[in-house]
């Protein structure tokens, strides 16, 4: 849009022209339809505020002094009703009537003119008032840019680029919230995070295109997995984490062992062919007596995922499970000693070119 804000061509800007007096209307009508506006009119203020609902016109000339309805009143009931656009009010007061030029103003009228009117003084009003209107036009578009602007970018950081999931940031962000929403209702809550299981083999043998086909394909099966009010994330390269408010530690396996399987005997196709991966899984539920913040839910999650991985991998392991406490029992799990798992080790690698 252009900087300069420019009022409409008259042809298409329509004045309602309100007074009571039929002959006022019609000179007034003559006049604007001689500068080349189109007019409506309104005898009383009824059928005035009828008209403004109606049409919505550009400008009003509204006359103060009206039986039953004052143009004071009209004025107050235009401007207050946040449903309409930006109509400037000119009102039309009596020559010495200093008191209801500022009652009119402070109703809302955006601008006077004084009877009898001077034509050209009326034309330089009308005139003036449609720039304005313009530019208040121009300002609510330019907010309306901005707004969605903002919305665009509010979405941008909120989302991973290559799989539209949600991004890191904005799963802890959501953990935090969504476990504090569970502990408040006393609800469970449940985290499970999912790694591909030797995913840089699929970079070392297809290419990195291949690699980000297959996340992109898994992204949409853990969403067509989850349930509208799960929340399903990347965490990292090739981790994925799911948010499960009101899932027990119990429904997670389930819902985790099914997202396996599917995984299991899912063809990801590329260009250049197809291949066939699995995926760990480490699951954990609040409540439990050794989570209590976010991390703790974050961390023995991660723990059991790195148990699925250090027991064989393509497999769901539950916090303190029998199988995690079995293997810590036998390792010091430290990250430290986590073993490297090094891509000649069952690659489970099943590709067809
Ligand atoms: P593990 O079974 O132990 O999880 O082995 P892994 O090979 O899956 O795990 P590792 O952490 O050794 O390697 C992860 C690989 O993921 C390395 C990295 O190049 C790849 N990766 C991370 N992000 C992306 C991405 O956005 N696109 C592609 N194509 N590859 C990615
Ligand atoms: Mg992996
Ligand atoms: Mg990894």
């Amino acid at each position: 849009m252009s900087a300069l804000a420019s009022s409409r061509p008259e042809s298409l800007t329509t004045i309602l022209i309100v007074d009571d007096n039929q002959d006022n209307i019609e000179v007034l009508k003559v006049r604007l339809e001689s500068w080349g506006y189109r007019t409506q009119t309104a005898y009383n203020g009824h059928d005035a505020l009828k008209s403004v609902e109606r049409i919505a016109p550009d400008l009003m000339l509204l006359d103060v002094m009206m039986p039953e309805i004052s143009g004071i009143e009209v004025a107050r009931l235009i401007k207050s009703n946040k449903a309409l656009p930006f109509i400037p009010i000119i009102m039309q007061t009596a020559l010495d009537s200093t008191e209801s030029k500022v009652e009119g103003l402070e109703a809302g009228a955006d601008d006077y003119i004084t009877k009898p009117i001077d034509f050209a003084e009326l034309k330089a009003r009308v005139r003036s008032m449609l720039r304005i209107k313009a530019l208040q036009e121009a300002l609510e578009e330019r907010e309306k840019e901005l707004l969605e602007v903002n919305e665009r970018l509010r979405h941008m950081s909120q989302t991973d680029g290559l799989t539209g999931l949600d991004n890191r940031r904005h799963l802890n962000d959501r953990i935090e919230e969504m476990f504090a929403h569970a502990k408040r209702l006393k609800e469970p809550f449940s985290l499970v995070m999912c790694d591909l299981d030797k995913f840089k083999s699929v970079n070392d043998t297809y290419g990195h295109q291949a690699g980000d086909e297959v996340l992109k394909q898994l992204a949409a099966i853990l969403r067509e997995e989850a349930r509208e009010i799960d929340r399903v994330g990347r965490y990292g390269g090739e981790e994925f984490m799911l948010l499960l408010p009101g899932a027990k530690l119990a429904d997670a396996l389930t819902f985790a062992e099914r997202v396996r399987k599917r995984i299991e005997g899912h063809t990801f196709t590329f260009a250049g062919g197809t291949l066939t991966r699995t995926a760990s899984f480490g699951v954990a539920g609040w409540p439990h007596d050794r989570i209590v913040e976010c991390d703790d839910l974050v961390r023995s999650a991660d723990d059991a995922l790195y148990v699925a991985k250090e027991t064989g991998r393509n497999k769901v392991v539950g916090f303190d499970s029998d199988e995690f406490t079995a293997h810590k029992a036998g390792h010091d799990g430290s990250a430290a000693s986590r073993p490297d798992f090094g891509a000649e080790e069952n690659s489970g690698l099943t590709a067809a070119h």
